[in-house]
């Protein structure tokens, strides 16, 4: 859609994802299960438990994937015979047609590139309105700042009922403003630092998955972490990145105050972007402590997201390898 092409549009998939959020809540509606609980679900960023998704994991992940991400990977759906895929595509804008439709099916065409450019200019990736001031403050602004968190972190504890002078909570806004900073540390990375030139031509131009990462990060509808696991593959196009440059991507990205489907798509834009492969999945799954501790508290439900690009999405055998290789399509 237009908004992805120019870099802005890279700040809005909350937007979207909202927007998703409607349209999905309306159907709910019109179905009859717009009930209080449902809807505070969605809300809660889209929380759904991969066993009521469908019946198996594959189709909870193509329910997730047009839901979430449709509006990135609009432009570009290539016509595909298959009737089941149609409906995605009769979402597309008709503007939003690029020229990358002229080589229909072509193999080829393997260096699709992100929808949106994810990473800055000077290699930070998705700024927040802070970060550039966070990058480059002096040590008095530093201890400025964390006078700043403390304060309000006091106002916190006076405001639950508790007495900030006690001992054991003397030192805690101090504590808890530092851990804030570590949780967020995300913003001031910077993916060239990170990847640092570790790209190698190589004819290797099989799957290259690594699993299990886990990661840690937090929900920023209610500042409480969420932390699961997630999966990355890629299909070089005669070039490797060094192996632990994809957990490092997947960390940058999870310090900051996230939803798992804004995570996923922006680790799978970012690997595009640098790398430029035939294509990225990325699969998460995770615990969310904001669902587990308060709202439904479905202590045991898991949330998957996923996020293909480039053959990944236009193969449905390729995307099958990877979800069997990662065991999600069991
Ligand atoms: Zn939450």
């Amino acid at each position: 859609m237009a908004q992805f092409d120019s870099p802005s549009g890279s700040e809005s998939p909350a937007a979207l994802a909202n927007g998703d959020e409607n349209n999905k809540r309306n159907k709910a509606k019109a179905k009859g299960n717009g009930n209080g609980n449902g809807r505070t679900r969605l809300r809660d960023g889209d929380i759904k438990d991969l066993n009521t998704g469908g019946p198996n994991g594959t189709r909870a992940i193509g329910e997730r994937r047009s839901s979430v991400s449709k509006p990135a990977r609009d432009f570009r759906d290539k016509p595909e015979p298959e009737p089941k895929r149609k409906k995605r595509r009769t979402a597309v804008a008709p503007g939003a047609v690029r020229e990358e439709a002229a080589t229909p099916g072509d193999a080829g065409d393997s260096s699709t590139r992100s929808p949106s450019p994810v990473i800055d200019f000077d290699g930070l990736s998705r700024p927040s309105v802070g970060t550039r001031e966070r990058l480059e403050e002096d040590d008095a602004q530093k201890e400025n700042r964390l006078a700043r968190m403390k304060g309000a972190v006091r106002t916190l504890l006076e405001c639950i009922g508790e007495d900030p002078d006690r001992e054991g909570l003397l030192a805690t806004p101090e504590r808890y403003a530092k851990a804030m900073l570590f949780f967020t540390k995300g913003y001031q990375e910077n993916v060239r630092d990170i990847v640092n030139g570790a790209i190698f031509q190589e004819r290797h131009n099989e799957m290259v998955i690594v699993k299990d990462i886990e990661v840690f990060s937090m929900c920023e509808h209610h500042l409480v972490p969420f932390n699961g696991k997630m999966h990355i593959g890629y299909i070089p196009a005669n070039a490797v990145i060094g192996i632990s440059k994809l957990p490092r991507i997947a960390e940058m990205f999870a310090r900051r105050l996230q939803i798992q489907e804004r995570l996923t798509k922006e680790v799978a834009n970012a690997i595009m972007e640098v790398l430029k492969p035939q294509g990225v999945a990325v699969v998460m799954e995770s615990s969310h402590l904001c669902m587990v501790m308060r709202g439904v508290q479905k202590t045991s439900s898991t949330t998957i997201t996923s996020c293909v690009l480039g053959c990944f999405e236009r193969k449905e055998k390729t995307r099958n390898e990877f979800l069997s290789l990662i065991g999600v399509n069991r």
